[in-house]
Order: structure tokens, then sequence, then C-alpha cells
């Protein structure tokens, strides 16, 4: 019997596998496919990813894939800048540059090269989950025609995902529903002399598209196709090479892949049934309009697989184990709500059609910033957790920063995952078991990220979870007090 049977071995289904193998766990991952897909879907990751990917060990092969993200600049109906989206400045807050652009099938196969590399994980490619049922004790699925036993099963095969068929869970639709053409273009260097050095929203109601200058000389467009107008005739080379004309013509680059998608904003009624999670696109898919729909499965199996793991454990036992178990899905959806309605406003911004209304909008913004369109960084609209294992106080449920110490390494270089108290040293604080003490007084930062982050909430301490995100903080002694009591009682 395993601990856990991972179905789907795409960015979600690999972390999670990596994850809980290096929790100790016996882990079965499979995939219908073999080998990982060829084709980039996500160009853009975050800084928190960055961090996920540190904590497996992968993060320097990863980094040779990407590129920070160049600024976006919102251009309004009538050619004018309206909005401009950058990142946060140095010192960057998780330790790695906050916006990213990267080559997707090669930071995948860093991912499955890593749990191939666990002895306590099972990979099975080209095997397709085709059933699954379950009792009191475990999951049996179906998989390659054999039965495969596990105490939990995580779902993570996608947006057409069976399992959550089969668990009979809906899809609840959050009101977007737009054809795109999407096209990867590799541009020589003729073509890259004339593109824009910037990446580009172009907020035009003819055909509002995005133009983003992705690692090395990747280049991407999304299109957006107009009513009457057949998606798979607009993705024929031919038809492609007419909506590129503006930029560059075939003699800039070649065409790495054209496709044409539905962009949607679509949320799974319920995370969890049972000893089954649901976690990637098979619990989401939203607009891809701040490149958030990978970074969301790696939020969803970063929050997940270490409550599974202290379940599995026998750290935490009985209903307690059930009411952490329960803060996965109210957390992250609470999370991918939130975060899909602010992605949904950045789409209607850019895909308002009537021009009157576009130029309204102009007007509005450029009114909103005096007339003079400021820096927005991409990371300021990312929610933070507003339910389940958080307190009540100031700071929590975002993310907590991970500071370069003096000493040169990372935070979590120096301290690991777990559980942690971090403190300025200001509190008389007597940690309990279970929390690993963190000091910057004995333990200095090198740029001041944890004393900002601090000085912002305006509190001395923080209790950190496993995945990074803070679960309280507190200011005084009294409220520390408090804080410790309610965390070892929850
Ligand atoms: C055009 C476009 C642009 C995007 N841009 C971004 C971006 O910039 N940034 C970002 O973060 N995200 C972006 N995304 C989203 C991102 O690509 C997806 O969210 C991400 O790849 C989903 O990962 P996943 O592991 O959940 O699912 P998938 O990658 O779809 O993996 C699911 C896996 O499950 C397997 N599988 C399915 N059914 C079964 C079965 N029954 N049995 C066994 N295996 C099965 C499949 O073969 C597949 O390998 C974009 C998506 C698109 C389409």
């Amino acid at each position: 019997m395993y601990d856990v049977a991972i179905v789907g071995f795409g960015p979600a289904g690999a972390v999670a596998a990596g994850l809980l193998g290096q929790a100790g766990l016996k882990v079965h991952v499979c995939d219908r496919r073999q080998g990982v897909y060829e084709i980039p879907r996500a160009i853009a990751l975050d800084h928190e990813i960055m961090r996920v990917f540190q904590r497996l060990g992968v993060v320097d092969e990863v980094q040779r894939f990407c590129e920070p993200f160049t600024p976006s600049e919102y251009f309004g109906a009538d050619g004018q800048l309206i909005r401009r989206m950058t990142m946060v400045a140095p010192p960057y807050p998780q330790g790695y540059t906050p916006s990213i652009v990267f080559t997707q099938p090669p930071v995948e196969r860093a991912l499955r090269a890593l749990v191939a590399r666990l002895g306590n994980v099972t990979v099975q490619e080209n095997a397709e989950c085709t059933a699954l049922s379950q009792d009191a004790d475990g999951v049996s699925l179906t998989i390659g025609g054999e039965t495969v036993r596990a105490r939990w099963a995580i779902a993570a095969d996608g947006g057409a995902s069976a399992l959550r068929g089969m668990l009979g869970i809906e899809l609840e639709d959050l009101d977007f529903d737009e054809p795109w053409l999407v096209v990867d273009v590799l541009v020589n260097d003729q073509g890259l002399a004339r593109l824009p050095k910037t990446s580009v929203q172009y907020c035009e109601p003819e055909r509002p598209c995005t133009y983003v200058i992705g690692p090395g000389n990747h280049r991407r467009w999304e299109i957006s196709l107009q009513p009457g107008e057949d998606p798979r005739h607009m993705a024929t080379p031919e038809e492609t090479w007419k909506l590129l004309s503006r930029w560059i013509t075939p003699q800039d680059g070649e065409l790495w892949r054209q496709s044409s998608y539905r962009f949607h904003a679509l949320v799974a009624q319920h995370w969890r049934a049972g000893r089954v999670f649901l976690a990637g696109d098979a619990a989401h898919m939203q607009p891809p309009f701040l490149g958030q729909g990978m970074c969301q499965g790696v939020r969803d199996v970063a929050n997940l697989t270490w409550k599974l793991a202290s379940v599995a454990k026998g750290e935490v036992c009985g209903a307690a184990a059930e009411r952490l178990l329960g803060t996965y899905g109210s957390e992250r959806k609470a999370h991918v709500m939130e975060l899909t309605r602010r992605i949904k406003h950045v789409g209607e911004v850019i895909c308002e059609r009537d021009p009157h209304k576009a130029r309204e909008r102009d007007a509005r913004l450029l009114a909103e910033c005096g007339g003079v369109v400021k820096d927005t960084p991409r990371q300021d609209i990312l929610p933070a957790l507003t339910t389940g294992l958080v307190a009540p106080t100031a700071g929590a449920g975002t993310l907590f920063p991970q500071p370069r110490m003096q000493s040169g390494e990372l935070m979590d270089q120096r301290f690991g995952s777990g559980w942690r108290l971090v403190t300025d040293g200001a509190l008389p604080i007597e940690v309990p078991p279970g929390l690993r003490p963190i000091d910057m007084r004995s333990e200095p930062e090198a740029q001041g990220v944890v004393s900002s982050w601090m000085l912002r909430h305006g509190v001395h301490a923080a209790i950190v979870r496993p995945d990074h995100y803070t679960y309280g903080a507190a200011s005084s002694a009294a409220e520390m007090a408090q804080l410790l009591t309610q965390w070892q009682q929850r």
C-alpha cells in the first residue's frame, strides 16, 4: 500500500511527487503519456515557485531555463501607455527574481529527473488511470489495467480531469470565456531588432492581444479571436503569419507552435472527495493574463503535501488530522477564487471590445494615476490566505520572506522548511516544541528583507508554516503568548 498515489505527472503532479517523496512517504505517480509535453504552455513563473524548486533541490537546474520577466506595458485604444506592470524592486523578498519567464519542457524534465532519483517514489508512465474507488482505509485506482492501492490520492490529471468526473465534482464557471490564439515563435536576430523591448498588452478594441518576451529568442503572442473566426483556421500557419504581420514576417523567425484556446475561469466546487484531493488544472483554470495557472498548481501541492506528510507520519491524528486535511481545500479554493477574480479584472481591462468604453477605461486608468503611469509590481496582485490554518493577526496568510543571511545562505537553506518561529529578538518568548526558533539577532540577514516585513506589519515575531505562509504574528509579549497557545491548540 502506498501512502499517496498521484494521477498526472505534469508540473503539479511532479512537484507533489517530489515533495512527498522527499518527506519520506511511499508514493506512486502515473501519467498516461510517456515523457513531458514538449510544447510550452506556461511561460511565466513567480519567485514563490522558485522557492519550492529550491526546496526540491532543482532550482539551479531550473534557472538555466529562466530569465527575468520584462515589464509589461499596456497600450490603450489610441496607442497611449495606460499601465505598466513590473516586479518588486531588490532586495527581492523571496530570494529570487520576483517574475520570471521560463521554458516549460526542460523545467518539467528537471522535476521528473528529481522524482526518478527518489527510491520511495514509483513512476509509471504510459499508464492511464481509468477507475477509482475508496473505502475507510484507502483508495483503489485502476492504472494501466492494474490496481494501485494508496491511503490517499491526488488527482493532478489536468483541466479535463477524468478523476474529477469519476468523483462527480462539478466545475463552477466564474464567467470568462474567450477564444484566443497562442503563438510561440523562435525569432532570429533580424526579427528581434524590430520587436518591442518590453512585453506588451495591446488593449485595442478591434483585437486585444499580448506580446511576451520569453527566454532567449522565444517570443509569445496571445491574440484574441473575433466572433465568426474559426479557431482551427486561424491556427493554420498562413493565417497565423497574417496576424503576426504587424510585428514580423516568416523571414524573421519560425513558428514553434500555434494553438487556439478558450480562456476560461473555472474552479472545482469541492477540492476533496473522501481520500482524494484535486490539485492543479484539475481543480481550477484561469485566463493566462498574469501567468498564474501553473503557479497555482504548484501552490496547491505545496499546501497539500506538508499536511498529508504530517498526517501520514502520525504527527497529527484523529479529528485534528481531518481538520488539517480539510484546510487544504478551504485555503486554496478561497485563494484561487480571489486571484481569478483579480485576473479576470485584468482580462476585462485588456479585452474591452467597445471602442467608446475602451476610451473611457483609458481615461479612468490615467486619471487614477494622475496622468503619469506608475509601475505596478505584478506581485501586488497576489492575495494572502484568508481562511484555514491562519490566525487573525497582522501579516497572517502572507508569504513570509526568505532573506539571504549574512552567512551567504538563503533562509530555507540554513533552517529548512518546517514550522518556524522567526523573531527580531524584541520579545521574551519561550519557544514550544515543534517550532524551530530563528532569532534574527544571532542569525543576521544581509539585506533587511525580514526586518522591513516586520516593520510593515508592525510585529516582532511570526510563526511560519512549512509552506512558508505566515500562520500569525505578534507585536507584544501578550500577543505572542496568545498566538502560541492558539497554535498549540490548533
Ligand atoms: C496558452 C497557455 C498559457 C499559459 N501560461 C501560463 C503561464 O505563463 N504561467 C503559468 O503559471 N501557467 C500558465 N498556463 C497554465 C499552465 O500551463 C497549466 O496550469 C499547467 O501546465 C497545469 O499543470 P497540471 O500539472 O495541473 O496539469 P497538466 O500539465 O495538464 O498535466 C496533467 C497530466 O495528467 C496526465 N493525465 C491526464 N489524465 C490522466 C489519466 N486518466 N491517467 C493518467 N494520467 C493522466 C496528462 O497526460 C498530463 O501529463 C498557461 C496555459 C496555457 C494553455
